[in-house]
């Protein structure tokens, strides 16, 4: 039988592939694979949403220089984003982990720490996992539950045309973390008498060991009465995540080059690294911010939230995905993503 290589249909591919074959048999499966989280009719006018979302060690995250303790609060924060990315409310998680010897008591410990922390932080119960061993590192896999009313979830589908795109936070920092860690490592690994110089990179350093959630911006925007047309959280980049927004409402999109978001250390430290800080916030991954799209009628109730950036707008698919730069020109979109496989 011909032998098809896993790069040919990458992550999202495979994941398309997949799906395929899966056919969900009851009705209170309202949806299954495609969003940030499966949604779930409980009955009662409320849905149960879960995500899954699983970091391997050597691919999502490098124990050279992330603390155990970090880990633990970014696998229970990168859970609660795809919650947070459904406009629900996370109640609970499972926590899997496969440890070999190389690790102690102490070393669970402190990675539980950071999960206890994160727990706190975003207001769920651990209510069980697995625990097993493993021969290829430390794999931690994480299952989170949430509820959300059923008239209230914000799909990846749902925008309209002129709907406005809306991004939180700022963009590209945790890339920008990743490779200042990158370079202190190579300088490290060279000669182990060298220290990490870290100072005036502690902003982005944070971005990339210790996301956050923007559950806040979940919880202000529904004091607001302001339910989103459309909603996914900025996990690949911020190009890719149009790409899936865009291809779920069938739209095209138009954004401006100006109106990213871009934080003064991460311009910075990308100018010193020779990256294009565009390139970096459309592009680097693990930013974990949310962004969505509202009707033009709801932005006179945000337009002065200091979380919220206002970066471009939806039209039909026949007009493409468009990036208008600062010089005032119009070009393709493209989502490099932030490629794992
Ligand atoms: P996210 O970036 O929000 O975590 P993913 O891109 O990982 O989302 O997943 C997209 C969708 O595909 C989700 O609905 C997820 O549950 C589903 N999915 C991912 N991997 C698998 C798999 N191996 N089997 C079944 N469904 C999967
Ligand atoms: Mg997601």
């Amino acid at each position: 039988m011909a032998r098809t290589e896993l790069k040919q249909l990458g992550e999202f591919g495979l994941i398309d592939h997949l799906s395929q074959r899966i056919h969900p048999q009851h009705p209170e499966t309202l949806l299954g694979i495609g969003d940030d989280a499966a949604v779930l009719d409980q009955g009662n006018g409320l849905v149960t949403l879960v995500s899954k979302d699983l970091l391997v060690e050597g691919i999502h995250f490098d124990l050279h220089y992330t603390p155990l303790k970090h880990l633990g609060y970014k696998a229970i924060a990168v859970n609660v984003s795809d919650i947070a990315a459904m406009f629900g409310t996370p109640k609970q998680v499972l926590v899997g982990i496969a440890v070999s010897n190389v690790f102690s008591v102490e070393d669970i410990d402190a990675l539980y720490e950071g999960v206890e922390l994160a727990c706190g932080d975003y207001k769920v119960d651990l209510v069980g996992g697995d625990t097993t061993s493993s021969k290829i590192g430390l794999v931690i896999s994480v299952t989170v539950l949430g509820i959300a009313k059923k008239e209230e979830v914000v799909y990846r589908k749902g925008a309209s045309e002129n709907d406005i795109i809306c991004v939180t936070g700022d963009l590209g920092a945790a890339f920008t973390g990743l490779q200042v860690l990158e370079r202190e490592k190579q300088v490290f690994l060279a000669n182990s008498d060298m220290q990490p110089e870290l100072e005036h990179y502690e902003y982005v350093i944070e971005r990339l060991l210790k996301p956050k959630a923007r559950m806040d911006v979940v919880y202000e925007l529904k004091e607001l009465g302001v339910l989103p047309t459309s909603m996914i959280d900025i996990s690949d980049g911020l190009a890719s995540e149009l790409f899936h927004l865009c291809r779920a409402s069938q739209l095209g999109c138009a954004i401006f080059e100006d109106k990213l978001p871009i934080d003064s250390q991460t311009d910075q430290t990308l100018l010193e690294l020779s990256i294009d800080p565009i390139t970096a916030a459309l592009n680097g991954g693990e930013d974990y911010e949310l962004l969505f799209t509202i009707r033009q009628g709801d932005f006179e109730k945000i337009k002065n939230n200091p979380h919220l950036h206002f970066i471009g707008y939806m039209m039909s698919a026949t007009k493409g995905k468009k990036l208008a730069t600062k010089g005032g020109n119009s070009i393709d979109l493209k989502a490099q993503g932030w490629v794992h496989m």
